[in-house]
C-alpha cells in the first residue's frame, strides 16, 4: 500500500497511537439514529469517509460515528475525531475543526497537547497526507451545516 512509507516515516510513539486507532477504531459504524450524515473523498489517497451525528436535548453533539475506508492516517484521524467533538456544541466543534485545520498548518500545538490527536503533528511533514488527516473533520463540518 502506498502508506506505508510515510507511515514508517513517522515518530515511533506516535505511529503506534495511529496504528491503535486504525486496527481499533473508535465510534465506527453506523449510528442507530442518526440526524446529521456527511460522507467525504479524497482522490488524492482514495480515502473514503461518511461521518454520522445525533443530537443531545441542547443541540450538542451526543454521537458522533464515521464508517468508510482509506489510509492509516485518515481512519486514525476520523476515530480520534469522533471522540474529540463529542459533547460539544456546534459552535464548539466548529471551532474545533478550525483549530485541527490550523493545527495542521503548524499552528496550535497547545490545543491538543496530551490527546492521542497530537500524534498526526507529525503529518505536517507530508503535505499529500495533510488532506488524509483532515478530510474527516471537513466532512464532520458538512454533516453539522446541514
Ligand atoms: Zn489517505
Amino acid at each position: 500500500m502506498m502508506v506505508e512509507s510515510t507511515d514508517m516515516a513517522l515518530d515511533g510513539l506516535y505511529q503506534e497511537i495511529i496504528l491503535d486507532h486504525h486496527k481499533d477504531p473508535r465510534n465506527f459504524g453506523p449510528l442507530q439514529k442518526a440526524e446529521g450524515v456527511a460522507e467525504g473523498f479524497n482522490p488524492v489517497c482514495g480515502d473514503r469517509v461518511e461521518v454520522e451525528v445525533s443530537y443531545g436535548p441542547h443541540g450538542e453533539i451526543k454521537e458522533c460515528a464515521f464508517q468508510g475506508e482509506g489510509c492509516s492516517i485518515c481512519m486514525a484521524s476520523a476515530s480520534m475525531m469522533t471522540e474529540e467533538v463529542e459533547g460539544l456544541s456546534k459552535d464548539e466543534a466548529d471551532d474545533r475543526i478550525a483549530a485541527f485545520r490550523g493545527f495542521m498548518k503548524g499552528e496550535g500545538d497547545e490545543t491538543f497537547k496530551d490527546t492521542d490527536l497530537e500524534s498526526l503533528s507529525g503529518v505536517r511533514r507530508f503535505p499529500v497526507r495533510i488532506k488524509c488527516a483532515l478530510l474527516p473533520w471537513t466532512t464532520l463540518k458538512d454533516c453539522l451545516s446541514k
